[in-house]
């Protein structure tokens, strides 16, 4: 993961703290997840930076997660960000935390503004409590409960803590100012009745402290130096402050920087939730998913994930990252160190006529051109072999320098072949190619030096390996998913080509073998994974991580061209 030290400015704040010594030197982050669903790229993001700070400053870096929410929070996903977290690079050692073994001091704690004379139980509703809290120009009105005795608060708080009130009849409230021109500060709410079953808590609680409420004192439990948010908490930051200080507790620094955003992509766990459950994708890990199992199934690596998040830094200002950008990190990454392989998605037939029938050649093929110790593998070649249906054009457009009636391309590690005749079915579809080969041009012989315009890959026939290959495309048609028209919802931007299943590619033999999970260049159509839940050696899928070259780039840059 990142050591990179280049001056972002929460590096600028953490290396100014560091000259006052304000933490005695020490630098401590945190990742804090509520467990209400998988994490995402944008989460991948947080975890990077908060991780790869700890990391350059030698400081310390924790999980914890803030599961302060007994409706929306689950088992399943606490184990899947644990396993995402760790896969990301993301090593808090033995530092994983509960915002939730922290109820019984925060209610302490809470107690204790009681007695200060800074905190109330008040019997509004939450529709009486959103009425009375005014708007950005209009102060909010006092709570008719706001003068309660001391006494009478601990005596209600501590009933409210027993279960003795039904849900939402009372909540605690900090007495703050409800003139604050700040709304945040109008005497919000730090805990809510909500009897329901915690994932860890079981029944204990029958009262929940809101995010305002817990986050400060599990950042202050924690020792947490820089507590990195998102944007959105900036205006919350006073307050987080506010009850810091009013407990006289150990003060952590909130520090807000710009979300990620994607091109293409939402990052919303309530929007991939509705993604999944309304079954447009196959599940939280569809490889087209911006999630961190999504990511991972369709191949992505920890490394380029983290290259990325380095690359596009941190910022106080909104924008939208290109994806073109994450698959340049994707693509940096396994040119230096995947495997190259051969293999026709679409495949044509070719009968070379004048190979002799039954001989078989070992052909020598260059396992990775980046990687001098990657060697070289031996692949068969005979007299029927494949190639892309694509390669071959009957009526050759101009410029297009592959297979046609009369013309010779070089098949890669192999021969010069010379199209001589195209063969066709009754409904007039080409069903194979008949080609002859130069014998005198094999590649590494001295006469192969021959000139031919292009190369192309194939495969041979009786020894090709079938396989079902899925090729994606981005999930929504449009770089904001959220620019629908009026009545629409982000599900209307979705693109019904996503997905695309090829059952019946022919593969080189050694891929027959891939253990799930492994990744591949294959020549010329990019670079693929074998799933890791459909592939198994011997019956190989394989999914497409990504394109050799940015081809939505270009396809875009031929749209402005018109
Ligand atoms: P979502 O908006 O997807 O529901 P969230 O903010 O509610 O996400 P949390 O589990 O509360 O999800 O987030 C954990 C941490 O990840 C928080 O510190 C949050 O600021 C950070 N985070 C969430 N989304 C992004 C994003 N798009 N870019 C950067 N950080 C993010
Ligand atoms: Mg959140």
């Amino acid at each position: 993961m990142s050591t990179d030290t280049r001056i972002d400015f929460i590096r600028e704040i953490i290396n100014e703290d560091q000259k006052t010594s304000k933490y005695k030197g020490r630098v401590h982050t945190r990742f804090p997840p509520e467990p209400n669903g998988y994490l995402h790229i944008g989460h991948a993001k947080s975890i990077c930076l908060n991780y790869g700070i700890a990391k350059a400053y030698g400081g310390k870096f924790n999980l914890r997660f803030d599961d302060t929410n007994p409706e929306t929070e689950e088992q399943e996903y606490v184990d899947s960000i644990i396993n995402d977290v760790k896969w990301l690079g993301g090593d808090f050692e033995d530092r994983l935390f509960f915002g939730s073994d922290y109820f019984e001091q925060m209610y302490q704690w809470a107690l204790d503004l009681i007695k200060k004379g800074k905190a109330f139980v008040c019997d509004l509703n939450a529709d009486q409590i959103r009425e009375s809290r005014g708007t950005l120009t209009e102060p909010g009105k006092e709570s008719p409960f706001r003068n309660r005795t001391i006494e009478e608060n601990l005596d209600l708080f501590q009933r409210m803590r027993k279960g003795e009130f039904p849900n939402g009849s009372r909540t605690l409230r900090a007495k703050i100012d409800m003139a604050s021109r700040n709304i945040n500060l109008r005497d919000p709410v730090m805990y809510r009745i909500v009897h329901a079953h915690h994932h860890r808590q079981g029944d204990n609680w029958p009262i929940y402290p809101t995010y305002d409420w817990a986050h400060g004192l599990e950042d202050s439990i924690e020792g947490i130096t820089h507590s990195i948010c998102t944007l959105e908490f900036e205006n919350h930051r006073p307050l987080y402050d506010w009850y810091l200080d009013a407990l006289g507790v150990y003060h952590p620094q909130q520090i807000e920087f710009a979300r990620l955003n994607l091109g293409y992509t939402v990052l919303s766990k309530r929007k991939l939730l509705q993604l999944v459950e309304g079954k447009h994708v196959s599940g939280w890990d569809d490889p087209r998913m911006p999630t961190v199992v999504g990511y991972r199934r369709r191949g992505y690596t920890p490394e380029s994930i983290q290259v990325f998040c380095d690359k596009i830094g941190v910022s106080k200002k909104e924008s939208i990252i290109d994806v073109s950008m994450l698959e340049w990190s994707i693509r940096d990454d396994l040119n230096k160190r995947a495997q190259r392989a051969m293999a026709v998605l679409k495949p044509l037939k070719v009968i070379l006529t004048n190979y002799p029938e039954g001989k078989t050649e070992q052909l020598q093929a260059v396992n990775n051109p980046e990687d001098e110790n990657a060697g070289t593998r031996a692949i068969p070649f005979g007299r029927e072999l494949y190639i892309e249906q694509d390669d071959f054009r009957e009526i050759p457009p101009p410029k297009y320098f592959r297979l046609s009636p009369g013309t010779e391309v070089r098949l890669r590690y192999a021969y010069i072949i010379t199209c001589e005749k195209v063969i066709k079915d009754s409904a007039g579809n080409i069903t194979e190619l008949h080609c002859t080969y130069d014998p005198g041009t094999k590649s590494g012989s001295s006469t192969a030096g021959r000139k031919v315009k292009s190369t192309i890959h194939w495969v041979s026939a009786p020894d090709a390996v079938s396989a079902q290959v899925r090729l994606y495309d981005r999930l929504f048609l449009k770089e904001d998913p959220d620019d629908v028209d009026e009545g629409k919802d982000f599900l209307s931007n979705l693109n019904p080509n996503s997905l695309e299943v090829l059952p019946d590619c022919k593969l080189e033999p050694m891929l027959g073998n891939a253990n799930p999970g492994d990744r591949f260049q294959f020549e010329r159509m990019g670079y693929f994974c074998a799933d890791t839940k459909d592939s198994k050696p011997g019956a190989p899928v394989f999914n497409r991580i990504v394109t050799l070259k940015d081809t939505w780039a270009k396809i875009e840059q031929r749209g402005k061209e018109k």
